[in-house]
């Protein structure tokens, strides 16, 4: 497996080099809006540990992300006014994955509502940030 490249686009975010719309975060993990959501809160959660993915992260890391992503997933439940939520993460290409650092989809779903296709379609700055703004606060709420 290669080794773990710092130029990746996440880890430009968790230095601050690039913006986005953050949900949530501490010491160890941050967790913002995907840009090119499959639905509504479509969710990322990193590790701000330099994890290429599941086959490199230290399991303590891992154990923070998985309950960082039940976090989210409980919140956006009443901030989406979801019927279900959909986890994905994704491991190396052969997996699935495009962007090499760590991260655990949450994805809230709507009964009888089909996920958009991966990375179709960009949304709106304004609609970005008011789903992170309501999504923040529902986990602050929690
Ligand atoms: P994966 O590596 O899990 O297959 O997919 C990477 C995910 O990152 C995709 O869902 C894609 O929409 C999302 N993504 C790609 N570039 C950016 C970006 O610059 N900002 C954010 N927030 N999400 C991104």
């Amino acid at each position: 497996m290669p080794s773990y490249d710092p130029n990746n686009i996440f880890a430009k975010i968790l230095r601050g080099e690039l913006p986005c719309y953050k949900v949530y975060e501490d010491d160890k993990v941050l967790a913002f809006l995907d840009i090119m959501p499959r639905s509504p809160g479509h969710t990322l959660v990193l590790p701000k540990a330099p994890a290429r993915n599941i086959l490199d992260i230290g399991a303590d890391h891992l154990t923070h992300v998985v309950a960082t992503a039940q976090k989210v997933a409980k919140a956006a439940m009443k901030a989406f006014s979801a019927d279900g939520i959909t986890i994905h993460q994704f491991n190396e290409g052969a997996g699935g994955q495009v962007v090499f650092h760590l991260h655990v989809h949450v994805i809230p779903r709507k009964a009888g509502v089909t996920m958009k296709p991966p990375a179709s379609e960009k949304e709106k700055p304004d609609v970005l940030a008011e789903h992170a703004k309501k999504l923040a606060a529902a986990i602050e709420a929690a």
